[in-house]
Formats: structure tokens, C-alpha cells, sequence
């Protein structure tokens, strides 16, 4: 039959097609930018250089856990050449395709506000760089692939527990709209690690992993900073010429009002981004300059965690417990304090303060304005008005001494009709969202009145306005419970939550009837296990 012959081959076709072996490798950042020219994978200070040439350490018996569908799209690479042994093999880190070349980049970086000095890729291997048929280029990098010249006094591994967090949030954020790295694959090394989770010396062995990420570059801010601080200015320059000419080309060739319209375009994408953490209720946990993307993407998926009872102070990190530096409410000042540190670093190429206070003030306020349109969205306002400051303040203090969950209360107030106001008994569908029982009410109710008088002065049909606020409302998040129990089964072999929580996260906005288990509430046993409210940065 020959439609039958016709369709056979037109499979293999797209098999070569979609496969590894077709990736077209254009390394450019190794190509462009100066070597470490010590080829031994000892660890040292590297100076001079932007990276150092560096293989993945094998493993002994790669299984693939998961992988997106999506990220293989961005590569161009077919379903079955994901399901493929040399799949495997490669995103374990056991080989390489032709045209990959794996480099560990240099950087710094202030962690908890100190300059830390060198840090750089202590467990994160570059493969090269793909440039897709759309001619996009998507950097592939292995998290967990061995030791570095970075690695300094640790393994250059990382464990399933954390790889799971990884891979599937990196997705999830991508599905909500957040700027974000992306994850191809998830694939555990048959190895033990050992770890000592909470630091207290019970250190246990727990399954080796490796994580795929793919990201249009993997450049953060401490990239510039180490440069800066070793008073390398030529090769700072030559970073930043490299960086604009590659992921702002838009911005014209590099000269000193180009250098200052690039640290503006990067802080106004840091503002995008933190206005979309905040909306979606995601705490970073470690917002170190090392973990700030030039390109205004989440990076660096470690003790991060979602708001679940509306706690401004709330930090998912235990190693951050006392100061609370990177909590939930911190996160607009952190990172406006992180891209000083980058102003500091640039200043050598721009020579003048102004432009850099005029680019901060311009997260300040970018920042601002995003967030009151973010709020006024999830409020199912058409816009924020004069006055509704003074709303939005009552309600956040309303659901932090309610303890509501913050994912569950702006879902179902969608639901809430002006009629239902002035509200003597609060809905269920509110009131079911707190970790504790209301009490009295009053006050809710109260805000609840005043919310559905300011709701009258909107134009929109209720119809209309719910359809808007479940689209910047999320019914499904990676809640901090669903990654551990998904954790706590691919421990025991058991990959299927991962790739059921990997496939709703895919549509967070979507009711998704069946699947409303996953978003209750954070259940009592959650409420101070491990790996649920607490983690530390052991990963
Ligand atoms: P993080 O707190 O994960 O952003 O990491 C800070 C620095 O420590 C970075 O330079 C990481 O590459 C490095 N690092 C973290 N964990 C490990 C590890 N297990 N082995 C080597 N380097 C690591
Ligand atoms: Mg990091």
C-alpha cells in the first residue's frame, strides 16, 4: 500500500529529522570569549578567562525520569529521539554529540549581601549552544554532571530531590508566563550522593540526578562582577560587547549609550520578572547575584518554594531563617539591591553615575507600575485607581492574619458576585481557602463590601471579568507538598507523579476537571515536614 509505505517513511524522516544527531551546534560563547588555558579539572581560581573546558564525569546507569516536550520543541528533537538510549546518554553526561564542546563558566557573586568572590559552574556543564531551525539559540547546560574548576569544596552533584524541583518548576514557571530556564530532561545516574540535608550531621546517601537545562544563555550578574572585581575591565568589556551583540542585538553595536540602554532593558526585565513572582506567589529562596539572569529569566532553582498561607515574611530556605533576607515580601528590594551590585560592576564601561541611577529608577518605577496593573488584574480590575492602594493593603492584611492561601483565595474570588455583597456570612469558597478557622469574620466581610462596590464601578459582565481573573489566577501551582510527595515516590522508582504534575502544570490556568486534588490547600502533615515548608540549600 503505498500511502501506508509513504507515511512509514515519512517517519524515519522526521525521526533523522528530529533527532540528535541533526542538532546544528554554534558555540559561540567559547568561540568569542577567552579560555581558561588549564585543561585539568582541578579547582582554582580562574582568572583571565570567562570559562574553562570541562567534560561531564559518567555515570554508572542513567534512567530517564522525565522530559518536556515543550524544551525538545525549542531543539527541534522528535518524541523519539528523547526516548532514545543516546538520549540518555548524552543528558547524562556519558557522551557527546558532534558539535558539542562543554565548557564551566567563571562568575562571582554577593550571596546574603557579601561579595563571596569566585564562584562560578561548581556543577553545571555547558554542552554548546543549538541553534534551532527558526534560527533561535538555546544553550544546553547539565546541572549535577561532576566536578568543575568552580566546585570548590563540593562534589559538582546534585540529588533527585532537588533535580525533581528543578525540572518541574522550571516548566510550570514557563507555562504561567514567568521568564524563566527551561528543563529538557530529568534523569537519575544510578549513583549515591551524600548528603546532610539540614546540616546536623546525619548525612545520608541519597539517588545521583542530572538535570537538562536550556536557556537562550546562562550569562547571570556575576558573570560582570567577577570580572570587575579582579579589575579585568578589557574582558568585562568584552563580555558585555559579547552579551549585547548576542542577546540584545536590537540595542545596536556596544558603545557607552548602547552599554547604558542594555543595563536599563536589564532592569526593566527584572522588574517584569519579580512583578510575575508576585503574582503567582513563587519565593526564589536564594536571590544571590550569582542567581539573577542577565536576561531577566529564573535561574537556579533551589530552597524556593510557593506562598501558601499569605505571609509577606514567609522564606522557604532554612539557611535563610534568621535574616530572612530572600522571604516573599523582600524579593522587589532584592533585587533592585542585586542590580546595584551589577550598576557597581558596569560602572567602568559607562564612566558616569547618572545613566546607571536613572536605569535603577527605572526598575523602581517599572516595577511599580507592573505590579498595581498585576494586582489590579488578579483583582479583576480593568485598571488601578487612586484609592485602590488603600483596598489592596487591607486585603493583604486580611490574608495574612486570616493565613489564607494566596493561590486559592484570588482563584475563587473570581467566583464572588457584587451581589454577594455586603457579605454577612463570608462565601465558602473563601472562607475554605484559610489554614485557620475565620472566627469573626467582620473584617473580610467588610473588605468584601467594599470590593463589590469598587467591582460596580467596572464595566465588565461578571462572566467576563472571571474569564480575566482566572487567566493571571492560577488554579494549579507546584505546590511546595505536590513536589515532595512526587520526590518522596521517585525515590522509591516511582516516576509517575512526576509526570502527571509535569503534565498539569502544562495548563495552570485550566480547570482541568478530575485533577482538583491537586489544588487543595497544603495539607496538616505538610505544615512542617521537610522538603514542604523547610529546605535548606543542601542539593
Ligand atoms: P547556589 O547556592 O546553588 O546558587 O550555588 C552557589 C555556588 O555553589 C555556585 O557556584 C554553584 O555552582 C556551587 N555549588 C552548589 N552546589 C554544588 C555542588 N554540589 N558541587 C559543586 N558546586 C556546587
Ligand atoms: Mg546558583
Amino acid at each position: 500500500m503505498p500511502e501506508k509505505k509513504q507515511e512509514k517513511e515519512g517517519t524515519v524522516s522526521m525521526q533523522t529529522q528530529g533527532g540528535l544527531a541533526a542538532l546544528q551546534f554554534d558555540n559561540r560563547f567559547i568561540r568569542e570569549l577567552p579560555a581558561d588555558p588549564l585543561l585539568e579539572n582541578t579547582r582554582r581560581q580562574v582568572t583571565g578567562a570567562c570559562y574553562s573546558l570541562v567534560r561531564p564525569t559518567r555515570v554508572a546507569a542513567p534512567v530517564l525520569v522525565a522530559w518536556s516536550p515543550e524544551t525538545a520543541g525549542l531543539l527541534d528533537l522528535s518524541a523519539a529521539a528523547c526516548l532514545s538510549p543516546e538520549f540518555v546518554r548524552v543528558f547524562a553526561g556519558n557522551g557527546l554529540v558532534a558539535g558539542m564542546q562543554p565548557f564551566a563558566m567563571c562568575y562571582g557573586g554577593h550571596q546574603f549581601g557579601h561579595w563571596a568572590g569566585q564562584l562560578g559552574d561548581g556543577r553545571a556543564i555547558n554542552l554548546g549552544e543549538v541553534v534551532n531551525r527558526r534560527g533561535q539559540r538555546w544553550v544546553l547546560q547539565l546541572k549535577g554532571a561532576g566536578p568543575t574548576p568552580y566546585s570548590r569544596t563540593a562534589d559538582g552533584l546534585a540529588v533527585l530531590r532537588s533535580s525533581v524541583r528543578e525540572f518541574l518548576c522550571s516548566e510550570a514557571m514557563f507555562h504561567l508566563g514567568v521568564p524563566t530556564t527551561r528543563a529538557l530532561s530529568l534523569i537519575t545516574t544510578g549513583e549515591p550522593v551524600e548528603r546532610d540535608m539540614f546540616y546536623d550531621g546525619h548525612p545520608k546517601d541519597e539517588p545521583g540526578a542530572v538535570v537538562c537545562r536550556v536557556s537562550p544563555s546562562f550569562i547571570r550578574f556575576g558573570n560582570f562582577e567577577i570580572l570587575a572585581s579582579r579589575g579585568e575591565m578589557a574582558l568585562l568589556r568584552r563580555l558585555a560587547d559579547y552579551t549585547i551583540r548576542t542577546d540584545f542585538p536590537e540595542l545596536g553595536e556596544p558603545s557607552p549609550a548602547v552599554y547604558r540602554r542594555w543595563f536599563t532593558e536589564v532592569c526593566r526585565r527584572t522588574a517584569e520578572m519579580i512583578v510575575h513572582w508576585m503574582r503567582v506567589g513563587f519565593v526564589h529562596g536564594v536571590m544571590n547575584t550569582d542567581n539573577m539572569s542577565i536576561l531577566g529569566l529564573t535561574i537556579d532553582y533551589g530552597p524556593y518554594g510557593w506562598l501558601e498561607d499569605f505571609d509577606p515574611g514567609w522564606t522557604p530556605n532554612t539557611t535563610d531563617a534568621g535574616g530572612r533576607r530572600y522571604c516573599f515580601g523582600n524579593q522587589p528590594q532584592v533585587a533592585q539591591w542585586n542590580l546595584v551590585r551589577l550598576a557597581n560592576a558596569l560602572y567602568p564601561l559607562i564612566g558616569e553615575e547618572e545613566p546607571l541611577q536613572e536605569a535603577l529608577a527605572v526598575y523602581s518605577r517599572g516595577f511599580q507600575q507592573g505590579w498595581r496593573t498585576m494586582i489590579a488584574g488578579k483583582l479583576g480590575l480593568a485598571a488601578f485607581e487612586t484609592g485602590d492602594d488603600d483596598l489592596v493593603h487591607e486585603l493583604f492584611a486580611i490574608l495574612h492574619a486570616l493565613e489564607m492561601d494566596m493561590t486559592l483565595f484570588f482563584r475563587n474570588l473570581s467566583r464572588f458576585k457584587i451581589s454577594d455583597a455586603p457579605a454577612e456570612e463570608i462565601p465558602a469558597f473563601l472562607s475554605e481557602a484559610a489554614y485557620r478557622p475565620l472566627g469573626s469574620p467582620s473584617r473580610l466581610g467588610a473588605w468584601l463590601g467594599r470590593y463589590g462596590k469598587r467591582l460596580h464601578r467596572e464595566s465588565l459582565p461578571e462572566e467576563e471579568r472571571r474569564r480575566r481573573m482566572n487567566r493571571v489566577n492560577p488554579k494549579y501551582v507546584l505546590r511546595n507538598y505536590l513536589a515532595q510527595m512526587a520526590i518522596d515516590r521517585a525515590e522509591q522508582g516511582d516516576f509517575s507523579l512526576v509526570s502527571e504534575l509535569l503534565d498539569l502544570l502544562r495548563t495552570p490556568y485550566d480547570e482541568q476537571p478530575g485533577r482538583e486534588e491537586y489544588a487543595r490547600k497544603r495539607p496538616e502533615w505538610a505544615r512542617n515536614r521537610a522538603g514542604c515548608s523547610m529546605l535548606s540549600c543542601s542539593s
